[in-house]
């Protein structure tokens, strides 16, 4: 956010995928600092509320969630997705301009250079491994057929970039362009 230049106290709205301890830790600066002050809403899916109740030190920002469900409209152009299998209630969300089409896709990969060349690899943080797959696999072929953007918390910097297909299997080609100015 430092480098695009975006202050967090200019964000009002978060979307979360899901509730895995990485996803949410960051509500919080590692001295325990709120990071974003002038947070309204947290958009979460609600099967992952119960798991973000968990964390009692997160207790304060309870009141700001804002379930969702598969298909919701969550903001102007930007729609839930429901992306099962990686764990409760794991959700992206799609994001249209005129031009472009963007999937934000939370943990669809965690280890960019195995999975796109093997996307059936799936592993131990996968809740359902078998249902995390078929998704990887069916979110991957979409992305490549649409030319759709993708943005990933695993991918490594930039994090957004393309699927492309190579093949049985799948490339990445991440954004290029470095934010300036
Ligand atoms: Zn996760």
């Amino acid at each position: 956010m430092a480098e695009a230049k975006i202050d967090p106290a200019s964000i009002t709205v978060l979307a979360l995928t899901h509730a895995h301890q990485d996803h949410v830790h960051g509500l919080l600066t590692p001295d325990g600092r709120v990071l974003f002050p002038n947070l309204k809403a947290i958009v979460i899916p609600e099967a992952a509320v119960e798991s973000f109740f968990a964390y009692a030190h997160l207790a304060q920002f309870r009141p700001l969630l804002k379930p969702v469900q598969n298909g919701d409209q969550v903001g102007e152009r930007l729609r839930a997705v429901a992306l099962p299998g990686h764990a409760a209630g794991h959700t992206g969300y799609a994001f249209d301009t005129d031009e472009d089409r963007f999937l934000f896709f939370g943990d669809i990969v965690h280890v960019p250079a195995l999975q796109f060349g093997n996307p059936a690899f799936s592993w131990g943080y996968d809740d359902d491994q078998l249902t995390a797959r078929a998704t990887r696999l069916k979110v991957f072929s979409d992305a490549a057929e649409a030319g759709t953007w993708i943005g990933g918390a695993h991918l490594g910097w930039p994090g957004i970039g393309r699927v492309v297909r190579k093949g049985e299997a799948y490339g990445y080609e991440p954004a290029e362009g470095r934010v300036t100015g």
